[in-house]
């Protein structure tokens, strides 16, 4: 079972350690076969450095998309994420920073508007996790952690992409399967993911009229950074789902390629459930 691992100033930057994974995640695999889903769309993710959104930046490039990754601090993992948009003929541009920052969303916003020439599909998708066994170990400072990254940073860039927006253009939250069935090692990073369904569903009633379109994924145990760097027993991760194993991020990114594109056209306010086999509500 999870083990909770402690909240340490060090630890928030473990997740940036992708190149020293074993076995290495899959980014895409070898035989998927771009066909111009997104030819000429640009796209804002963050989290793109590294396991889903890294995926999802490789995925969008070979369907015909620029993008712009937002990351914390894994200067490495960026520039692999870089040469892999590249090696598809796209561009990619890095941006560094702290997402809890609304100031810093501005400017990471305003750089990719600048330098790729807007925004079609805004990614929320970089989160943290803490697990902790008793709801009086979550610190203050902890839950602050949480909430600001994980759901406050999707309010300040989404607020920034609406205005800009085209009819087309859309937004993909990345929630959990924690949020579904509930975790109990991990109370507070669970409770940010269900307010992103909120939002999500939300946004997109907002947005119906303006034809923008809000859905979100809800990825179970996939095999990442952040799992070898905040859960213990990684050894059994994955195994208790109906196909028994982990997923692999080549294997979420696929997902968001279909929500970004034309191909879910009549989608909006809704989840794919990419968990190995779960069956969860909504
Ligand atoms: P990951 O660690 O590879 O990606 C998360 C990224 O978020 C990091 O690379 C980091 O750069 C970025 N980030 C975190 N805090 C930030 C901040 N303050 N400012 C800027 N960037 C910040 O892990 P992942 O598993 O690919 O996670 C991607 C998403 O998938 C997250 O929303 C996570 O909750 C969700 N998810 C993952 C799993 C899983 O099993 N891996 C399961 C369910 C949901
Ligand atoms: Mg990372």
């Amino acid at each position: 079972m999870k083990k909770p691992t402690k909240f340490t100033e060090q630890n928030q930057s473990l997740p940036g350690h992708q190149h020293k994974m074993i076995p290495v995640p899959q980014v895409i695999r070898e035989d998927y076969q771009g066909s111009g889903k997104l030819k000429d769309k640009i796209a804002l993710i963050t989290g793109g450095d590294s396991g889903i959104g890294k995926s999802v930046a490789v995925h969008f490039a070979r369907e015909g998309a620029d993008v712009a990754i937002i990351y914390l601090s894994e200067d490495k993992d960026a520039d692999d994420t870089k040469q892999l948009v590249e090696k598809e003929g796209r561009k990619c541009l890095k941006i560094k920073g702290d997402l809890k920052s609304e100031n810093f969303c501005k400017k990471a916003f305003d750089q990719c508007v600048k330098e790729l020439g807007g925004v079609n599909v805004l990614v929320n998708n970089a989160a943290v996790q803490f697990p902790k066994d008793k709801l009086t170990s979550i610190s203050t400072k902890q839950l602050q952690e949480t909430f600001e990254t994980n759901i406050f940073s999707f309010f300040h860039l989404t607020k920034l992409a609406i205005p800009q927006f085209k009819a087309g253009d859309c937004v993909i939250n990345t929630s959990s399967v924690t949020t579904y069935r509930g975790s109990e090692h991990l109370v507070d990073y669970a409770s940010t993911k269900g307010a992103i369904v909120g939002f999500t569903r939300s946004l997109a009633l907002m947005l119906a009229k303006d034809k923008i379109r809000v859905n979100g994924v809800a990825p179970g145990p996939i095999w990442t950074p952040l799992i070898p760097a905040t859960f213990d027993d990684i050894e059994k991760f994955g195994q208790d789902t109906a196909l028994g194993r982990a997923g692999q991020p080549s294997e979420v990114a696929p997902a968001y390629v279909f929500l970004a594109s034309e191909d879910s056209s009549y989608i909006t306010g809704q989840f794919i459930h990419v968990n190995g086999g779960e069956i969860v509500g909504g």
